[in-house]
């Protein structure tokens, strides 16, 4: 009889631990940078490719339950700075030519330029895509590169740091996919902010 018991308790208890999480959807804008001054900002992913980019984003974040919408696609006008340094392929560069007055408020933004030393960055809003990446495949990751660095970014910007493991979403320059459980509840809480603190 308790033997009966115990095992529908454990039954239950495997069930409860299955069932999905409840989905936390963040808002997203998207700004395609333009610039005639530097070609290494000048985007020219197209709003289908897009779509595709956070299709693979969602599919990777499924897990845990967060789901990104992109509530807008704009363009972006890169400042015309001159890099500092003859190397101009660095995220510093990157960023300070961003036009910080004109990201979204409330949600999460998110630019594309064309091609720089790292894939993406995420130090602080906007989060950086490149559309030109060179991360290294994995068993099992994604076959969608520039998804898997958007992925990633969002992940530094739900608060998740680097962690080496090749197949998962935090390991830089790979495109593995997976998250742990820490990384998961760690998130979600961020998202939960987020999402307390947004219009959408
Ligand atoms: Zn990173």
């Amino acid at each position: 009889m308790y033997r009966v018991l115990i095992s529908c308790l454990l039954f239950s208890a495997t069930l409860m631990a299955q069932e999905p999480l409840e989905v936390v959807t963040l808002p997203v804008q998207v700004h395609r940078v333009r610039s005639e001054l530097h070609p290494w900002l000048e985007c020219a992913i197209t709003e289908s490719e897009i779509q595709a980019v956070f299709a693979e984003v969602n599919r990777i974040w499924a897990p845990a339950g967060i789901r990104f919408e992109v509530k807008g696609i704009r363009e972006m006008q890169a400042l015309n700075i001159a890099p500092k340094r003859f190397f101009q392929r660095s995220r510093n560069w990157v960023k300070e030519a961003l036009p910080m007055d004109q990201l979204v408020a409330g949600v999460l933004n998110v630019c594309f330029i064309h091609d720089m030393g790292p894939n993406g960055f995420y130090y602080g809003e906007p989060a950086v895509v490149s559309e030109v990446t060179t991360s290294r495949s994995v068993r099992g990751g994604s076959e969608h590169p520039v998804g898997r660095v958007a992925a990633h970014e969002l992940g530094h910007a739900l608060t998740l740091k680097h962690r080496e493991d090749r197949k998962c979403l935090m390991a830089p320059g790979l495109r593995g996919t997976e998250l742990n459980k820490e990384e998961i509840q760690a998130a979600r809480q961020r998202a939960v902010q987020i999402k307390r603190s947004s219009q959408f």
